[in-house]
């Protein structure tokens, strides 16, 4: 306070003592005293929060119906490793180059986009993986609309497919399997589509809802007919953008180059962006001075579903930061600037997760209605049990989701998971991970081990009926 106002510590902690509060000097005063000690050195005071912020970034005149029009879908690939994913990708890229369009996808910015011979197009995340889509979505980015689930023919579900899945799931992204490798002598898709019906994904061959597709990333096979799934579940979700008002989208890759200054990988959701406009992206913002397309090919504009690489910002922006073009420089600067005084404050952290201490207070305040939990144990037999016993726990106000459960120790993943969806992580006879730990701490998601399970029961039980005792 002292700094922001221009005067010696000593006079605000005189001030203070004189309305009586006594302070020391790395206290934090509270908000009725902020505002006595600024009027009497003529200061008025303002809060900001980062919603407040966000809301101003955001702001811009509602869609009229006439201008929104239909967008592709931005798509990811998930799966377990060596299953296909990279394969799926560079097959696609490489395949999908359309008549006319002049030079092959020959850079690598975090996404591309394709058109197909239906003259459709359809935009992929180039960085695959369930841990890069719940990264991103962790720092509040919901770029993908679909998500291909990959699994390789001649291997079964495995722990990191059966990972994809909750992810996806927890995200609400629809899903569409492909199961690979089906060139490979020992392939049987058939038992890869009796696994994903015993874990309660019905593919349409078995009469479920979820679609599937057969195919060989290596040779191209059953992928035309995979992408042509795709934009059925795109039609489904009648994806639509304003092209003609100021862009907004999320970041997907940034960094420092040698020669250009900060580049950025930007995906526009809605509107249009520009050379020119001027772009913020969390504490970062700067005029466009020329974009790229993953073709390396210079392009001034880029509407709704586009991938574009940009120059000219002032800094690298975080993967899964959202952007906006604002009006004004001067505006970009003002938010910039209170963004980055808020990270100051807040030490970066982020105390909106939820926390088992916090379920009563929530519930009974009645603004809590989902629970989200992530069961980890040791044994497959106690993790069903316990997740069981935990979803029964669900009442009239609240429903408990057990969104992700599996064998193992709490990893990273768990932990990103958790801060994507608001959950707080059990582990029952299994402990978190060195690097787990230390991201459940900066993101302060609750984890609680239990070795017997009536007591994560019974605690969860207390903690939902707001009468669990404070922690010691
Ligand atoms: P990722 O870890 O999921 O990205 O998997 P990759 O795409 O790197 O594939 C792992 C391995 O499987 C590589 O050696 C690929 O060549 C191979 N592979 C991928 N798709 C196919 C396929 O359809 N058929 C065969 N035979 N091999 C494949």
């Amino acid at each position: 306070l002292a700094t922001m106002m221009d005067v010696p510590v000593t006079k605000v902690i005189g001030t203070c003592m004189n309305l009586g509060v006594m302070v020391s000097i790395n206290q934090r005063l509270d908000a009725e005293t902020i505002n006595i000690v600024a009027d009497e050195f003529g200061y008025k005071t303002e809060y900001v929060s980062s919603e407040v912020i966000d809301a101003i970034a955001q702001d811009q005149e509602e869609d009229r119906a006439e201008d929104m029009e239909a967008r592709p879908p931005i798509v990811t690939v998930m799966g377990h490793v060596d299953h296909g994913k990279t394969s799926l990708l560079d097959h696609i890229r490489k395949a999908n180059v359309i008549a006319g369009e002049a030079g092959g996808i020959t850079q690598h910015i975090g996404a591309y986009h394709v058109t197909l011979e239906s003259g459709r197009e359809i935009t992929f995340l180039d960085t695959p993986g369930h841990e890069a889509f719940t990264a991103m979505r962790a720092r509040g980015a919901a770029v993908t609309d679909i998500a291909i689930i990959i699994v390789a023919a001649d291997d079964s579900v495995m722990p990191q497919t059966i990972e994809a899945i909750n992810h996806a799931s927890a995200a609400n992204v629809p899903m569409v399997f492909a199961i690979n490798k089906i060139d490979k002598p020992g392939a049987n898709p058939e038992k890869i589509k009796e696994a994903l019906a015993n874990m309660n994904y019905l593919v349409e061959d078995w009469g479920g809802k979820y679609q599937s597709q057969e195919i060989s990333a290596k040779k191209g096979v059953g992928v035309h007919e995979l992408l042509e799934k795709v934009l059925l579940e795109a039609d489904l979700l009648e994806l639509k953008a304003n092209p003609n008002k100021r862009a907004t989208g999320s970041i997907i890759e940034s960094s420092l180059d040698k020669g250009r200054g900060y580049v950025a990988t930007v995906l526009v959701k809605d509107g249009t962006l520009n050379i020119g406009d001027v772009v913020l992206a969390g504490t970062h913002f700067g005029r466009v001075k020329a974009m790229f397309n993953e073709r390396n090919q210079r392009v001034t504009s880029v509407g709704p579903s586009e991938p574009v690489l940009i120059l000219g910002l002032d800094g690298a922006p975080q993967a899964g930061d959202t952007f906006n073009v604002m009006p004004t420089e001067q505006e970009a600067r003002d938010i910039a600037n209170k963004r980055e005084q808020l990270q100051r404050e807040q030490g970066l952290r982020t105390s909106r997760h939820i926390t088992l201490d916090e379920i009563g207070r929530r519930i009974a305040i009645g603004n809590f209605q989902e629970l989200n939990v992530i069961v980890k144990g040791d044994v497959d037999g106690s993790i069903e049990a316990l997740s069981d016993s935990l979803i029964k726990l669900s009442t009239e106000e609240i429903q408990v989701n057990v969104i992700h459960k599996a064998v193992g120790q709490i990893s990273e993943s768990d932990v990103m998971l958790a801060a994507a969806s608001n959950a707080i992580i059990i582990g029952f006879q299994v402990r978190p991970s060195m690097s787990a730990r230390k991201l459940a701490e900066k993101e302060e998601i609750d984890i609680r081990l239990y070795s017997i399970i009536y007591n994560a029961i019974e605690e969860l039980k207390a903690a939902m009926e707001g009468m669990l005792s404070p922690e010691i």
